[in-house]
């Protein structure tokens, strides 16, 4: 159970990290396309490049009047479209001025050659061109394509797809005369104009023509937008800019501008010429159909009364102000736009509200509604304005479940009387199904773990794991169902539903697709391969798992390692008793003391102290007094010293203090007022404790242990003047042999006042 929750802990952590890293990663991706512009602003320059700018403050190019929309001279004198849009970002990024000129093609290309102009926009690389030209890198590839009618009826995918079918080709066109040789297995129209090709192909009468992107914006323009690219063929067009060939600064100056545009900001551009941008706002500002006078006496007829789910995200939703939205409200609005009118919510609070509305004939419509034999008692149904996968949500350590037969009576959660519950229990009659009252606490009792899974919608569950940031729950299964949602209309109005059906099919698969990306927030574009994705983020998760254990690992060790070679350092250096340092680092202190002394020539001073009579201390209190004294003292005595004064236990009851920069009257002050404070400290009731202390200032010409025996006999001299006594060793600087040494003590006040040498 432990090993359980800690794996289930770990793997939270591992799916926090890859969410994270991926979010991350595509927040970078994103923040690097949204940059681009403002990144770009700087193009470096050569400095030849730069004073030929100053000489040339205008470069001219020259176009054809006829090649829109990559150029389009407009009535005011301008010229804009592609190539115009292109020219002006390398302007803004290069600071130079290329200007578009307009013309008979033949005439420009000869006043090219003349260098009246300095170049040419919308140009291929022509081995004619190149004596006097030379060229760009492309700022344009024109894919030739295969056009069909719009729908592609036909389901023309590839050449071979051709056979037996009409092709349209207008005459004029060398290269698609050329092109179409290839196809001699369907019948070739040749035709004069593109106007003529277009209608030919919208009635019907040939199946397909050639064509570029270009085309497309023709159609549109000629209001004739009924054709589709069915497939692209090998053949492609690269546009480039062509200046005179004395200007090389000019073509890499071009080039710089081209490489910092991103492909992104060209595909804005092209899109937005191509796509024949100014045609189609004015197809888009009236998106209502034609519609018979019948169809329009219907909608006149009524005040059109829509109830709605009214707490159903992302499909339906009505706001704190009383507003219709999610998914199936902008598909309503985008409905009502079609049939030119508005739809009136009928405000409730509960889905069963709103049934019980429509029942009573209350309300006259209901979005967005799953078609059930129930509900055809009192409803008709539309055809369907939405298809959602149904699936299995789980906890994230969960394994793709390929099947729901096999997870036995494990615990389902399903919302109590939705239809997706009657889906699942005529399919999986032996399921465990937990009834729930909403998402949210079904996908609440997932994450809790109180359930095997929830099933609902793709769009329901990732709309609110997104919203309640559920990190371990994931889609273990897409079930082979799926659900659609229709718009019920009340019984006695059957009349709406192919009104409301030509309503629907006239919305293309992309607005349904941008609106369900709207409000759910992630990109559904093909049929997501849940079981691909579960292994790539099982194989994924085990790896980062095995790097996250091994360090976590490695980790512990290291810190148990470090905490007891701490330890371990602590110990061989410190007195367990008194935790003073030992006589192992008195040692290395006091040989560091002497280098530095030696070094600076500074004197220190060491005192050996030795408490007087401890061992009766020991036979009279035990020997646990006996060390709470040895504690006591060490801590009376570490009040009384300085900070950089050195005390630690030489060994028993003896104690060694090192004077850094002390000289030796220093020193015997400092041991003096020890002596004094531990013979006045009371440390045990009726006993007085003392110590006797011998002091020795160090001699440069010495050596550690000479020190030591010096320190030794002064102690001596102490405890034989009396003990609670401090004594000295003399210096002689002459001499350096030990034997010659003086000792002294200092007078105390209970002992006798006597100064022996030794
Ligand atoms: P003097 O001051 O004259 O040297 O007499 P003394 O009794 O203090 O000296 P001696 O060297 O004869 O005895 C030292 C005693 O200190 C012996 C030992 O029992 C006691 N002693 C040494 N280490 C410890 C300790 O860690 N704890 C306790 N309780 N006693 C200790
Ligand atoms: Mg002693
Ligand atoms: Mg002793």
């Amino acid at each position: 159970m432990n090993q359980n929750s800690g794996a289930q802990s770990i793997s939270k952590r591992v799916f926090l990290f890859l969410w994270l890293t991926c979010h991350l990663f595509v927040f970078s991706v994103n923040s690097i396309a949204e940059d681009t512009e403002a990144t770009l602003a700087t193009v470096k320059l050569t400095p030849q490049e730069e004073s030929f700018l100053q000489d040339h403050p205008v470069i001219t190019l020259g176009s054809d009047l006829a090649w829109e929309p990559l150029v389009t001279a407009n009535p005011d004198g301008s010229i804009s479209g592609y190539d115009a849009d292109i020219l002006q970002r390398i302007n803004q990024l290069t600071g130079a001025n290329f200007t578009l000129v307009v013309g008979n093609w033949g005439d420009m290309q000869s006043k090219a050659k003349a260098q009246d102009i300095d170049g040419l926009s919308t140009s291929a690389i022509i081995p004619e061109r190149t004596s006097y030209l030379a060229f760009s890198n492309p700022y344009l590839t024109l894919q030739k394509s295969l056009f069909v009618s719009r729908g592609n009826p036909l389901s023309i995918k590839n050449s071979d797809d051709l056979k037996g079918k009409t092709l349209a080709i207008q005459k004029a066109n060398q290269s698609d005369v050329e092109l179409a040789k290839q196809f001699k297995h369907s019948t070739i129209l040749y035709l004069d104009t593109l106007e003529e090709l277009l209608s030919a192909l919208s009635t019907g009468e040939v199946d397909a023509t050639f064509g570029n992107a270009a085309t497309l914006y023709l159609a549109n323009k000629l209001g004739m937008p009924y054709l589709q690219a069915a497939f692209h063929l090998p053949q492609q067009l690269d546009l480039v800019f062509g200046i005179r060939k004395d200007w090389p600064e000019a073509v890499s100056i071009l080039n710089k501008g081209l490489s910092l545009l991103s492909n992104h900001e060209k595909l804005r551009i092209q899109t937005y010429w191509f796509s024949g941008s100014p045609q189609a706002d004015t197809i888009k500002e009236n998106k209502a159909l034609t519609l018979s006078n019948h169809e329009q006496s219907i909608i006149n007829n009524a005040p059109l009364r829509l109830c709605v789910g009214p707490n159903w995200l992302p499909f339906s939703n009505i706001n704190s102000d009383g507003n219709y939205q999610g998914v199936t409200a902008d598909i309503m609005s985008l409905i009502a736009e079609r049939l030119d009118t508005k739809f009136t919510l009928t405000p409730t609070s509960a889905w069963s509200e709103s049934i019980d509305l429509i029942k009573q004939k209350e309300c006259d419509f209901i979005t967005t509604i799953t078609p059930t034999k129930e509900r055809e008692e009192f409803l008709t149904f539309t055809q369907p304005v939405f298809t959602s996968p149904i699936v299995l949500a789980t906890q994230l350590d969960q394994f793709f479940i390929p099947d729901l037969t096999s997870i036995g009576d494990k615990k389902i959660a399903i919302i109590k009387n939705s239809a997706i519950r009657s889906l699942i229990r005529s399919q999986y009659p032996n399921l465990n199904i937990i009834d729930v009252s909403s998402a949210q606490s079904g996908l609440a009792l997932l994450n809790e773990q109180k359930i095997f899974g929830y099933i609902d919608s793709l769009e329901v569950i990732a709309h609110q794991v997104n919203k309640e940031h559920y990190i371990n729950i994931k889609i273990s299964s897409t079930l082979s169902l799926s659900f659609d949602l229709a718009i019920g209309v009340r019984k006695d109005w059957p009349e709406w539903v192919p009104l409301l059906n030509k309503a629907i099919q006239d919305i293309s698969n992309e607005d349904k697709q941008q609106i369900r990306n709207r409000w759910i927030g992630i990109t559904y574009d093909r049929p997501i391969d849940y079981k691909l994705v579960s292994l790539i983020i099982t194989i994924l998760g085990a790896l980062v798992f095995l790097v996250v254990y091994r360090y976590r690992v490695i980790a512990k060790y290291n810190t148990k390692l470090e905490d007891l070679n701490q330890k371990l350092a602590k110990q061989a250096s410190t007195d367990q008793l008194t935790q003073l340092p030992n006589r192992y680092l008195l040692d290395k202190e006091t040989q560091r003391v002497i280098a530095a002394s030696q070094r600076y020539q500074e004197p220190f001073c060491a005192v050996l102290f030795d408490l007087d009579y401890f061992k009766k201390i020991n036979d009279k209190y035990g020997h646990q007094v006996g060390d709470d004294v040895l504690i006591q003292v060490t801590q009376e005595m570490s009040h009384s010293i300085r900070e950089v004064d050195i005390l630690g236990r030489w060994g028993g009851e003896e104690f060694l203090l090192i004077c850094p920069k002390t000289s030796l009257d220093g020193a015997i002050k400092l041991a003096e007022k020890i002596r004094i404070h531990i013979e006045q400290h009371h440390f045990i009731e009726g006993h007085k404790v003392t110590l006797s202390a011998g002091v020795a200032e160090f001699n440069a010409n010495e050596n550690y242990h000479s020190l030591l025996k010096r320190l030794d006999d002064a102690l001596y001299v102490a405890k034989h003047s009396g003990r609670n006594t401090v004594s000295h060793s003399e210096i002689e600087t002459t001499e350096t042999t030990e034997t010659t040494e003086t000792t002294e003590t200092t007078e105390t006040t209970e002992t006798t006042e006597t100064t022996e040498t030794v």
